[in-house]
Parts: C-alpha cells; sequence; structure tokens
C-alpha cells in the first residue's frame, strides 16, 4: 500500500504545471493537478496566446494601407470588436480543451478548486477535499501588480481584462514601460484607438538594450502611439465623458479607458506557504535551487511564481527539467543563459543575449555592429519605418553576446540567431554563413563595420 494518495501534487495547471505533470505521469507516477480557473494558465487564457490574436487583428490597418500602394483597392475597412472577441475565445477554449485532453492522455488527474497546502506531504482542494502527495510542486503564476492606494484605481484595468472588454474604446491610456504595456499600446493604436502611453521611468522597456528602447519609441510614435516618459498617474477620476487621467507633471488627460501594466507578482497569497515554511524572497517569489526545490525537502516550484525568467518557454522547461529529474531518475536543470525573447510590439523586438551597457560590464571591451535601414516593404509606398539591428561582441573571445533585432518578423529571426549564440558563436563564424536575399535577417550576416559611438569616429 502506497505511503501517499499521489507521487505528485501540482498546484496551477497552466505552461509549467502541465509540463510538469505530463512529464511524470507519463513516467509512471501517481499525478494530481489542481487548478482554480481555466486549464492553460495565463500563456492560453490572458497572455501570449489571446494577445498575440490581437496583434495579428491589429495589424491589418497597416497592411491595408499598404496594400494601396502595391496596387490594390481596399474598400472601406471596419473592424467588429465583439465578432473578433467570440472567435477567440473560440479558439482558447479549443486551446484549453487540448491541454485537458493532454494532461487525461497522460494519465494525470485533474481536479478544479483553489488548492491549498496544508504541510510538506498535504494539499486540500478547498471544498473538494484533502490529499496526501510525497511531492508536492507550486506552479502558480505572476498576478499583475496594482498601486491599491491610488485614488481612483478601482476605475482602472489590468492586463487581465482588455481580453474581455464589452466595445472597443475610442481613447484609451496604457500605464507602464513592460513590454506587456508596450504590445497593448500597439494594439490599441492598430485597432484605431487613441493610444497614450504613460511611463514613470527615462524610456520604455527596461532591460533590453539603450538602441533598441529608443528606436522602438520612436517608431510607436511614427504611428500614432503618444509616449509620455517620465510621469506617472496622481488619480484617476470619473468624469460625465470617460475617465480623467491626473497625472504628476500637472497635465490631465481623458480617455475612456485606463490600463495599468506597471508590473507583476508572484501568486503565493493564500497558498499555506508560511504554515508549510516555504521560504519566500523579499518580493515574495518562491525561492528554488538549480532543480526548481524549495527549502522544503518535498516541494518544489516553477513558473512566474519563482520569477526567474517570467516566459512561458521558460516555465515549460522548468517544469519538464523538474519531472525528468524527480520521476525519470535524469537530473536536469534548465539553462537560463541565452533565453531569447520577444515583445510584439509594432514594430516588434526579437532578443537574445546581452544589451550593450550589460556586455560592457561584464567583458569591458566589446565590439557593437548597428545598422539601420528602411523596411523594404513599406519604403516601396513611401513609408518610413525603419528597423534596426545590433550585435554585441565580446572583443576578447569574438563571442556574439547579443542580438537584438527591431523589425518585421524579428521574433522568428531570434530564434534562430539563439541556436548559434546558445552554442557559443564567433563573429567569425557568423560572418562565414551566407546571407539569405532579400530578408531583413541578411543584414545579421553582413554586417562589417563596428559601430562607433557618436563623436568617436572623428577620433577613432
Ligand atoms: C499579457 C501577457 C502577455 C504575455 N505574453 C507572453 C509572450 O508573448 N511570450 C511568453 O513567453 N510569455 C508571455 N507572457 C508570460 C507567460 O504567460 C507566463 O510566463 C507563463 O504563463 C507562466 O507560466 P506558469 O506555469 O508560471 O503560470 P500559468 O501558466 O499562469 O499557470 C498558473 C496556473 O495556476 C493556477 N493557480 C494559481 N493558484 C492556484 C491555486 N491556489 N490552486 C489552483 N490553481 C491555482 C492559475 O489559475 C493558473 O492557471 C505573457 C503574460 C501576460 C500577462
Amino acid at each position: 500500500m502506497a505511503k501517499y494518495d499521489y507521487d505528485l501534487f501540482v498546484i496551477g495547471a497552466g505552461s509549467g504545471g502541465v509540463r510538469a505533470a505530463r512529464i511524470a505521469a507519463m513516467g509512471g507516477a501517481r499525478v494530481m493537478v489542481a487548478e482554480e480557473d481555466r486549464v492553460g494558465g495565463t500563456c492560453v487564457i490572458r497572455g501570449c496566446v489571446p494577445k498575440k490574436f490581437m496583434v495579428y487583428a491589429s495589424e491589418f490597418s497597416k497592411h491595408f494601407e499598404i496594400a494601396e500602394g502595391y496596387g490594390w483597392t481596399v474598400g472601406e475597412s471596419t473592424f467588429d470588436w465583439p465578432a473578433f472577441i467570440a472567435s477567440k475565445d473560440k479558439e482558447i477554449a479549443r486551446l484549453s480543451g487540448a491541454y485537458v485532453k493532454n494532461l487525461h492522455n497522460a494519465g494525470a488527474e485533474l481536479v478544479h478548486g483553489r488548492a491549498r497546502i496544508i504541510d510538506a506531504h498535504t494539499v486540500e482542494v478547498v471544498g473538494v477535499g484533502t490529499h496526501t502527495t510525497d511531492k508536492i510542486l507550486i506552479a502558480t503564476r505572476g498576478r499583475p501588480w496594482m498601486p491599491k492606494d491610488l485614488p481612483g484605481i478601482e476605475h482602472v484595468l489590468s492586463s487581465n481584462e482588455p481580453f474581455h472588454l464589452p466595445t472597443l474604446p475610442k481613447r484609451i491610456v496604457i500605464a507602464g514601460g513592460g513590454y506587456i504595456a508596450v504590445e497593448f499600446a500597439g494594439i490599441f493604436n492598430g485597432l484605431g484607438v487613441d493610444t497614450t502611453l504613460v511611463h514613470r521611468g527615462p524610456n520604455v522597456l527596461r532591460g533590453f538594450d539603450d538602441d533598441i528602447r529608443a528606436h522602438v519609441t520612436e517608431e510607436m510614435e511614427k504611428r500614432g502611439i503618444k509616449v509620455v516618459l517620465g510621469c506617472q498617474h496622481t488619480a484617476i477620476e470619473k468624469t460625465s465623458t470617460g475617465l480623467m487621467n491626473r497625472l504628476n507633471s500637472g497635465h490631465d488627460l481623458e480617455s475612456d479607458v485606463v490600463m495599468f501594466a506597471i508590473g507583476r507578482e508572484p501568486y503565493v497569497e493564500g497558498l499555506g506557504l508560511e504554515g508549510a515554511g516555504v521560504a519566500l524572497s523579499d518580493t515574495g517569489a518562491v525561492i528554488v535551487d538549480d532543480y526548481s526545490r524549495t527549502n522544503i525537502e518535498s516541494i518544489w516550484a516553477v513558473g512566474d511564481v519563482t520569477d526567474r525568467i517570467n516566459l512561458t518557454p521558460v516555465a515549460i522547461r522548468e517544469g519538464q527539467a523538474f519531472a525528468e529529474t524527480e520521476f525519470h531518475n535524469k537530473p536536469t536543470s534548465f539553462d537560463h543563459e541565452m533565453v531569447a525573447s520577444a515583445v510584439f510590439s509594432q514594430p516588434p523586438i526579437g532578443s537574445v543575449g546581452l544589451s550593450e551597457a550589460d556586455a560592457r560590464h561584464k567583458y569591458g571591451k566589446v565590439d557593437i555592429y548597428l545598422a539601420r535601414f528602411r523596411a523594404m516593404k513599406t519604403t516601396f509606398v513611401g513609408g518610413d519605418e525603419r528597423c534596426l539591428i545590433k550585435l554585441v561582441v565580446d572583443a576578447a573571445t569574438d563571442k556574439v553576446v547579443g542580438c537584438h533585432v527591431v523589425g518585421p518578423d524579428s521574433p522568428e529571426i531570434i530564434q534562430m540567431a539563439a541556436i548559434a549564440m546558445k552554442l557559443g558563436v564567433t563573429k567569425a563564424q557568423w560572418d562565414s554563413t551566407c546571407a539569405v536575399h532579400p530578408t531583413l535577417a541578411e543584414e545579421l550576416v553582413t554586417i562589417r563595420e563596428k559601430h562607433m559611438p557618436l563623436g568617436m569616429s572623428q577620433v577613432a
């Protein structure tokens, strides 16, 4: 007779939890997964996937504009928000169902309800029952951080709500400078909404390369997004015609919708972690080692709740590594180096490795290769959209340690660059690769001139 009801109890059926549960169950483990909401987690229900559909929907306005320059006659175009939301919801339901099916096919059990850890080997699913388990995996996501004391915060949406707005607003103010705020600004602007991005920092996308940040801001402004930097909300007031955004710059700005995407926090509230003795960081993240194990022998955590790199593929790989280590006798830790990422801004960004500033800090002397050029597709119709590519090379070893691209398809391009960089490609090897023509990506392998910071070229 087994000592516990289950070998593994997973809290959260999202990216990390589902992967871990499936791999463990496929290795013969008795697995239970608890989910308090819809199966699929942030990525499927209110993150990557529905957001990308919104990006696709919003890009059509630009396509229609360009189409005429290529000889097409495009009739009057209109956008039906409720029809789009209904189609999007249908696809999300299909994907969520596929997650349920995959769990089932792997042999894992699923229970709907909110789980709470009672002790190192016991989990309660509120209103359903209590189960004992050999191991517990916490995979409970992050959630939007909202400034609860801000006057009028009750009028503000988080990044969870735009996926279900009953109507498309005419005017939106988005507070935040991270990738979620920037992506939603592009979405609403593309859908014809008068869009203002308000960010308290000196530029958007902190953590990305400074040239990328400046370039994207410029391109967003060219497309009509108003970017207000160095300022933040002091209040939001309801008026007879909308919502008044009071800013600390002294400016007031009226909009129909206000959305805050100013940060996220690990979702650990009410999980019973204090009682179980699970250690948390100052930011509330579950502290784990390289194998995602917490300070408690029988409890692990993966994904956004550990606040390492908060991206879906990372949560999946952490979940996979955990399950391979614990249930397939294959000790595996996920390497968080050289994880590529995309920002689905308009134009989009693909980025892998270090920014110039971080590389200088780490390596001292670095060589920079940078090119700005017009996008071929829009130049044809007299457009002024610019692409940017930037390579950061460690001068001592010639290794490419940073690659940053802004322009059409850059998220697709960066995936391939990440393979080479993960393998430690040098600039000389990179340059030996023949170009694919005519593409944006060819610029990456044809760029030879080192970039001098402004003023340096005269000196050197
Ligand atoms: C707007 C937005 C856009 C994003 N876009 C991208 C993108 O383009 N690319 C990318 O890689 N990442 C993106 N992300 C990040 C990505 O969604 C997350 O990194 C990823 O989903 C984290 O996976 P996870 O396993 O940690 O949590 P999730 O996949 O969110 O799963 C956690 C699950 O746990 C459940 N849960 C929580 N507490 C309990 C409990 N006590 N009991 C039972 N169930 C519980 C939740 O309901 C949820 O289903 C985006 C995020 C947001 C918010």
